[in-house]
């Protein structure tokens, strides 16, 4: 996964909710990863700092947290959530379940401070998905 595009894009989102909003800072950016878009907290953490240095949202936090996969057998046709990305079908035991919606990143949502240091939670509901190798898996 390309962190540099996805740290660019969730900036683009978060500023033009902040002048929406009237937002003077972003304090904590919260974003929720599925397994399979293979994103690296650390890389994307890093790739924010250097693309806002000395800009608006310089200093914000990024919460990254990360979504079970979703996986369909085709065994025994039951769909399930799993934590890890090498498993067997909970319900019958089948060793090769299809991961299914696991590629997004969503900023669920940022925390601001507007004008009188009134702290505000915004909630979105965009998303971007993960630039990659499996393009059939697109959410
Ligand atoms: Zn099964």
């Amino acid at each position: 996964m390309h962190e540099m595009l996805l740290a660019q894009r969730i900036i683009d989102i978060v500023e033009q909710v902040m002048e929406e909003n009237s937002a003077e800072k972003a304090l904590v950016i919260h974003i929720t990863a599925e397994k399979m878009s293979l994103l690296s907290p650390d890389s994307l953490r890093s790739c924010f700092a250097t693309l806002t240095e000395n800009k608006k949202l310089a200093g914000a936090a990024l919460n990254i947290k990360f979504a079970p996969l979703v996986n369909h057998c085709q065994n025994c046709n039951q769909i399930f959530a799993s934590e890890e990305m090498s498993f067997n079908c909970i319900y019958c035991g089948w060793e090769n379940p299809t991961p299914l919606f696991g590629r997004s990143v969503k900023i669920e949502g940022i925390e601001v401070l507007i004008k009188m240091d009134l702290k505000k939670s915004l909630k979105l509901h965009s998303s971007h998905s993960g630039e990659g190798r499996n393009p059939e898996r697109y959410n």
